[in-house]
């Protein structure tokens, strides 16, 4: 069969467009301007680098840190080789880190300043062959800055395949140790076909990113979309709402992807009210649906939401709800995406007809090709019939928009950040004075959902929050410690011994 020279490869795309855009604006960063064929050569510049490094086509290449220019950078870089990028969430300790970093095989790890102190103490048990700061020169590392050579031309096309891994992205799982999803470039490029089909986006838009760059959302949502269609990107280090609005204002922005949370504490600023906001053309939020209050707070600034549901493994959207649909389907998380298809499914893996409620299944282009060195969980993931099984229940209505009603896995989602019971629940019974622990995710009015330990203790002990979150902070993200304790005689459980989170849940909601 004819191959085509050139395969989608997001890196040669982006290489594309400075070729045909080079004076447009790519990106804004902290007041710093670059234009698609300066910032195309700084990204050829870091491929020479990672080349003369020893990564080759194939080889894991890693990032962790704030969002910056150095992050897409590195991912387009490594793209553009061949290589897989791997983004790493800055908020993680070194021991999480240690073991993602591990478990990728990284062969290049590229850190900004203040992820290189928290890398450095488990360094020397980390598989990686070179290490580079982005920022700044700490012993140990070199420094992308100081060492960027002239840019050698790149061999276009590289011989990667669209089937090809572009990045492998981390999301825990219900066992509590985090699992590689593996995006292929031809599944990128369909989840940003799928949002240009369902709520556009064109060259004279200007997106903000103040999502994190290493979650699915804040980087294929809106980000790598933008580069691809030649629009402008505000991009912000760490989302901050005051810094936010005023760069919305400031460089006219038209659209911003953003957790229903985010949204809300935009909403809270101070400056909420005096920023001018007419630039905005809509807002996408995902992670959870956008409450109704908040859609009439918004629409009082003639500003709609395009509200999308999705997971990393289907990079991310399933099912999109456009604005002319926000309040007919009130709580819907919207339609198939474009070129995707959803059904719902019984513990037997049979359609159930609408209205029933069963597991939510995805399939299409968008949908991951597996996980990385662990084919079982692919294979319990991804039926044989493609279909990805995402462990959320919901329904389909008769026109085919989709309710999400709860989660078959063990998640908690809190202010947009996901926390897996397991991992939290197996740090605290190391604590000598915990005898039995469950956590779980109760409704929380600023955060969504809030990461909640419910502990019976040994007999005469007593422990409190803050010791409780004390103990656990040195093996465990902050954003994973709990916020709220409660203390009970004993965990209910079945027969089998299997706590019953859903009794705690219902009568601690119900005190709430
Ligand atoms: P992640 O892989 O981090 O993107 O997390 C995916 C999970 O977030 C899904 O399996 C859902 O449980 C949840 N999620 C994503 N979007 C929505 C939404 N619009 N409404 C409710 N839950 C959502």
């Amino acid at each position: 069969m004819h191959k085509p020279e050139i395969e989608p490869n997001i890196a040669i795309g982006m290489l594309r467009r400075a070729q045909l855009n080079p004076e447009r604006t790519a990106m804004i960063f902290e007041d710093t301007t670059f234009t698609y064929g300066g910032f195309a050569q700084l990204v050829r510049r870091q491929a020479t680098l990672l080349q003369e490094s020893g990564v080759c086509m194939g080889d894991r290449v890693a990032f962790v840190g704030f969002n910056q220019p150095a992050f897409l950078e590195t991912l387009f870089a490594a793209n553009a080789l061949g290589a897989i990028f791997v983004p790493l969430n800055f908020r993680l300790t070194a021991e999480e880190l240690k073991f993602i970093i591990n478990d990728a095989g990284v062969h290049t790890l590229v850190c900004d300043a203040p992820m290189q102190e928290v890398i450095d103490p488990v360094k020397s048990e980390l598989c990686c062959r070179e290490y580079f700061g982005a920022e700044s020169n700490i012993d140990g590392w070199r420094s992308l800055t100081n060492e960027r050579i002239e840019a050698a031309p790149l061999q276009n096309p590289v011989g990667v395949d669209q089937h090809d891994t572009s990045v492998i992205m981390y999301t825990s799982g219900t066992t509590g140790l985090p699992k590689g999803v593996m995006l292929s470039h031809g599944n990128i490029m369909w989840n940003n076909i799928n949002a240009q089909l369902s709520y556009g986006g064109g060259r004279d838009d200007v997106v903000l990113t103040a999502a994190p760059l290493f979650h699915i959302a804040g980087l294929n949502v809106m980000t790598l979309q933008s580069f691809m269609m030649g629009s402008k990107l505000v991009l912000i280090r760490n989302f901050d709402p005051g810094l936010v609005l005023q760069d919305i204002a400031k460089y006219k922005v038209t659209s911003m992807f953003g957790a229903p949370a985010m949204f809300l504490f935009m909403s809270q600023h101070p400056d909420f009210d005096i920023t001018d906001l007419s630039s905005i053309k809509m807002l996408v939020c995902g992670a959870a649906p956008v409450p109704e209050s908040l859609l009439s707070l918004y629409s009082k600034r003639e500003i709609n939401f395009c509200q999308g549901y999705g997971l990393t493994e289907t990079s991310p959207f399933a099912s999109l709800l456009t604005p002319e649909w926000a309040i007919s389907k009130l709580g819907s998380a919207g339609q198939a995406a474009f070129y995707s298809d959803l059904k719902i499914v019984n513990d037997d893996n049979q359609e159930l007809a609408v209205m029933e409620h069963g597991e939510i299944c995805i399939s299409g282009a968008n949908v991951m090709k597996g996980y990385w060195n662990r084919p079982e969980a692919t294979a319990k993931a991804i039926d044989d019939k493609g279909w990805f099984h995402s462990g959320d229940i919901g329904y389909l209505d008769e026109d085919g928009f989709l309710f999400i009603c709860d989660r078959l896995k063990d998640m908690v989602i809190t202010g947009g950040e996901n926390v897996y019971p397991a991992e939290v629940e197996s740090v605290l019974y190391k604590h000598e004075l915990i005898a039995e622990v469950a956590v779980i995710g109760l409704p929380d009015d600023k955060w969504g959902e809030a990461v909640t330990a419910v502990i019976a203790l040994v007999e005469g002990a007593d422990v409190n929050l803050e010791d409780l979150r004390g103990f656990a902070e040195v093996h465990l993200a902050r954003y994973k410690l709990p916020i709220k304790l409660h203390k009970v005689p004993a965990l209910p459980r079945n027969p089998a011994g299997k706590v019953l989170k859903f009794v705690l849940k219902e009568e601690l909601s119900r005190k709430l």
